[in-house]
């Protein structure tokens, strides 16, 4: 069996298109959606993804700002930066890219964020509303990998979902989401005595790890759905998932490929989430 080749790419387009919509109507009504985004020092990979993230915005016509702060900026000035943000009515989104500098704190300044205004949905209230199945605004990563199995209409309910990693943006909120909508779930970590046990009992399988070649065929079920996460640069400069992309296609029913994958879906569900914070900060829209 030859998968099915999940395009990333083009179900982030359609989705992409129908909060333009969305967006369309707020500006008609006076409202142009904001996302500002904080980047502190100059880490390459964080200032593609920030490069990323502005772009969808613009081609969606939203506002976007981008606020480069230098790596030894202190803690006190990100937070009151942050709380400037907050104040901004022209301003519904507030991203700040990870990873910080060592001296700052992730808690701290995640929590600073008003949690009405937490695009990225990493606020710790914002976690705790996944937890009790109330989403305000689900991380942006995992709602993109949702939205993809549902855009493929890849049955979720009583599947058996496995997901391997364990972080709060991705694995957590990843292996919740599948919960409230009826899989049953286990999460498997770098503690795992026997990863491959888990992954062959998946229908539905979620990597991300960050590892080239964790997830080779003998550790798949024929006909899964695979989803890699996972942003890896070989050697060589070119970008591959931590799933062994040539050998688990020949075997799973639907897979991701990376790049064109998850990634595209990260940025329209970012966007998504700025339009959708707009709606409830101006009252105007469904806001759902
Ligand atoms: P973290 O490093 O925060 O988490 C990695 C997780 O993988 C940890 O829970 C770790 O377990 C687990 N792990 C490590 N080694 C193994 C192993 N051998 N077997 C099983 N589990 C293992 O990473 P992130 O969640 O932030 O990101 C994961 C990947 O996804 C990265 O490649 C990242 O670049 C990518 N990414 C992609 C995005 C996209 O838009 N496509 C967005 C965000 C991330 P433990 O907790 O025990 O250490």
């Amino acid at each position: 069996m030859t998968a099915q080749i999940i395009d990333g790419k083009a179900i982030a387009e359609q989705v992409r298109g129908e909060w333009k919509k969305r967006a369309d109507a707020l500006k008609a009504q006076g409202v142009l959606p904001g996302l500002a985004v904080i980047i502190v020092g100059d880490n390459p990979a964080s200032k593609v993804y920030v490069r990323n993230k502005v772009r969808a915005c613009h081609d969606v016509g939203l506002h976007s700002e981008v606020h480069e702060l230098p790596a030894d900026i202190t803690e006190a000035m990100l937070l009151k930066q942050i709380q400037d943000l907050n104040a901004n009515p022209d301003i519904h989104g507030i991203l700040v890219q990870l990873p910080l500098p060592d001296h700052i704190s992730d808690d701290k300044v995640l929590e600073t964020i008003d949690v009405e205004k937490d695009v990225d949905g990493f606020h710790l209230y914002n976690l705790g509303a996944l937890v009790a199945g109330n989403t305000v605004f689900p991380p942006c990563t995992p709602y993109g990998v949702q939205c993809l199995i549902e855009h493929t209409n890849i049955p979720i309910e009583g599947q058996n979902a496995v997901v391997v990693g364990r972080s709060n943006i991705v694995g957590k909120p990843m292996a919740l989401m599948l919960l409230h909508k009826g899989a049953t779930v286990s999460i498997c970590t770098s503690k795992t005595r026997d990863l491959a046990f888990y992954t062959r009992l998946a229908d539905i399988l979620v990597v991300a790890v960050g590892r080239p070649g964790l997830i080779t065929a003998d550790m798949v079920k024929e006909g899964a759905a695979v989803l890699d996460v996972g942003i890896n640069r070989t050697d060589e400069g070119k970008l591959v998932g931590d799933v062994d992309f040539e050998s688990v296609k020949e075997k799973a029913g639907h897979i991701t490929p990376v790049p064109g994958g998850v990634g595209p879906m990260t940025i329209s569900m970012l966007v998504a989430n700025t339009v959708l914070a707009a709606e409830r900060l101006s009252g105007l829209g469904s806001g759902k």
